[in-house]
């Protein structure tokens, strides 16, 4: 379990980087496409003249041998990731690092290499290609849902092959300690389990556990937060929890203040902003303190708009309190208000110092609330992992109860999902982000359609769902049994399959109106199987019209 595997699309620098990652640790290094280059006996364009499938079978050989290996460092070819048992042999055999590089500056190097080098054999597809750019982007987006599984990431856009060598090595350090501090507790639910953001503009930790409130304060503290913390909490949940952030808070050596916000989604406005910017003007809010924000979606979306903007940009620490929020808004820094005109239509990208999700304060949340937030992590499994869906299905008496061992682990893993996902696709550039849609486009419908007033979002997103399940089954995508999988799941976490009465030309001009924005034929994400989920932009109209009237039959 020692061995450093480095993962990536070509031209990340996984073999020069891996070369000096095994230089300063003084480990052996090993290149995959040179092991099946020496057990073929001639050069990959060879290999690759008697068919794929004969280099993919060499590479999983070559893969086999060097995973065998202990304390190595090895680099690994851009699409080994594809193969299931590729993936599983990496888990098992290390820390997988995966080196990112944005489409651009994959050519750019593609085409420094060629001008200095010549065409490299593995590469010249790609430069031949019509548009080389596109096809990087797409070839990359079709793998990165494979890449996110890294337990670490590195964005080498802007750094030197010993930088990005330096970043492997803290990266592989940090989920060394993480995984050894797991093993050593009963559960992670008594210390607080842990999942890691890595972003070009930030990396931070997340924690979730049983009765972690009181470890805040040190963690804060060791995330390097100091002075004051600007509490901004939704009121119901400051009136069960406040005394305990502010006593672990006082205990680190913080000083606080506390804004009590009344609770709802009427309160992420520009107003409510300016209120919070003059609460804090008053307070002699500085740069060098931080905002705490607590309780759900609404305060953690306002708190973080406000700590993006004010002094612009002040540190935020999230401290979620619902399920959607534990697993869904307080992880990626996104931030917004509302307006008039529409949800979340003023807003920044702001990530946070820390997140810590304490899942005993789900006891509190009411049960409609709860409900809906499984919904998110039913889709991160349907849509990343298929593994997390056998776990909810197999423990799911358990999780409806809020067992502290079994609901940590599922959340923590659906969080870690998130993470994963924000650390590869940050700000929504190469589609991958997107995929945590899944279930929102016509999920969105409803819920404006209905005014926001019908249906919670977790409800909404489960409907939609129901709806694109149903159209990439009338696509051909995706089998029976995948289907009637997932409204198994649904259904045992008591959420919604079918609409309330509603008015399906609104719900489709709803749709359109998202498509108007887009300036383009819908991107729907859609499964191919149970854990994995592509985009499509070529559903036909009568299987989406279809999917609309099975969702609202009686
Ligand atoms: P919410 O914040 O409105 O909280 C729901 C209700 O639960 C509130 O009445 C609140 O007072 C109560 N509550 C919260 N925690 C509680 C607890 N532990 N015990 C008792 N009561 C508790 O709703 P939400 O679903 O968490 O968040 C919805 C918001 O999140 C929306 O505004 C949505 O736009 C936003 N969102 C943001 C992102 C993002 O990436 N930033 C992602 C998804 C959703």
């Amino acid at each position: 379990m020692r061995n450093i595997v480095l993962i990536g699309f070509s031209y990340t620098g996984k073999t020069a980087v891996g070369k000096a990652i095994a230089q300063r640790l003084g480990r052996p290094f090993l290149d995959t496409d040179d092991l099946i280059i020496h057990r073929a006996g001639m050069p990959i364009k060879a290999i690759f003249f008697q068919g794929e499938a004969y280099f993919r079978d060499l590479e999983r050989k070559a893969l086999h041998e060097a995973c065998a290996q202990d304390d190595a460092v090895i680099s690994t070819g851009g699409g080994s990731v594809i193969d299931p048992v590729n993936r599983a042999l990496i888990g098992e055999s290390g820390v997988a690092i995966c080196l990112e590089a944005r489409p651009e500056t994959i050519l750019r190097r593609l085409h420094e290499e060629q001008s200095t080098r010549g065409t490299s054999e593995a590469v010249r597809p790609l430069l031949e290609a019509t548009d080389p750019l596109q096809r990087i982007s797409t070839l990359k987006e079709h793998r990165q849902v494979f890449y996110s599984l890294a337990d670490w990431t590195v964005h080498t856009d802007q750094l030197t092959v010993d930088e990005v060598a330096t970043e492997c090595v803290h990266g592989s350090e940090v989920v060394g300690q993480s995984r050894r501090r797991k093993a050593g507790s009963e559960y992670g639910a008594q210390r607080g389990e842990s999942y890691e953001v890595s972003t070009s503009s930030g990396r931070y930790p997340g924690y979730v556990g049983w009765g972690i409130i009181p470890s805040l304060g040190w963690r804060m503290k060791e995330a390097g937060l100091s002075g004051t913390a600007h509490i901004i909490a939704d009121k119901t949940v400051f009136d069960l929890y406040g005394q305990q952030v502010v006593a672990s808070l006082n205990e680190a050596g913080f000083t606080t203040e506390s804004f009590r916000l009344p609770p709802g989604e009427s309160l992420k406005t520009l107003e409510h902003a300016g209120h919070l910017y003059q609460w804090l003007a008053s307070r002699r809010a500085e740069r060098g303190h931080c905002i705490v924000a607590i309780g759900g979606g609404v305060a953690g979306d306002l708190a973080g708009f406000v700590a993006a903007t004010y002094l612009r940009g002040m540190p935020v620490v999230q401290v979620p309190t619902t399920l959607l929020a534990m697993v869904d808004a307080s992880i990626g820094g996104k931030t917004a208000v509302n307006l008039p005109e529409g949800k979340n239509l003023v807003g920044a990208f702001h990530q946070p110092r820390l997140v810590l999700a304490d899942v005993q304060t789900l006891t509190s949340l009411p049960a409609r609330e709860l409900r809906s937030g499984w919904a998110e992590l039913v889709k991160h499994a349907l849509i990343l992992d298929r593994g997390l869906s056998v776990f909810l299905a197999e423990n799911l008496e358990s999780l409806r109860l809020l067992d502290p061992e079994r609901s940590t682990e599922a959340i923590t893993r659906s969080a870690s999902i998130k993470a994963r996902v924000v650390s590869a696709d940050e700000k929504e550039t190469s589609g991958f982000r997107a995929l945590l849609n899944y279930g929102h486009t016509v999920g969105h419908a409803l819920e404006s359609v209905l005014a926001y007033a019908g249906l919670l979002h977790g409800e909404a997103v489960a409907i939609g769902m129901t709806a694109a399940a149903d159209i990439a089954s009338r696509m051909g995508m995706l089998p029976a049994g995948a289907v009637a999988e997932q409204r198994r799941m649904l259904e045992a976490f008591e959420l919604p399959v079918k609409a309330p009465p509603v008015d399906l030309d609104k719900v489709r001009s709803a749709m359109a109106l998202d498509k108007k924005v887009a300036g383009k034929r819908i991107n729907w994400v859609l499964l191919e199987e149970v854990g994995r989920a592509v985009t499509r932009n070529d559903v036909p109209d009568e299987a989406v019209d279809a999917a609309l009237a099975a969702i609202v039959s009686a």
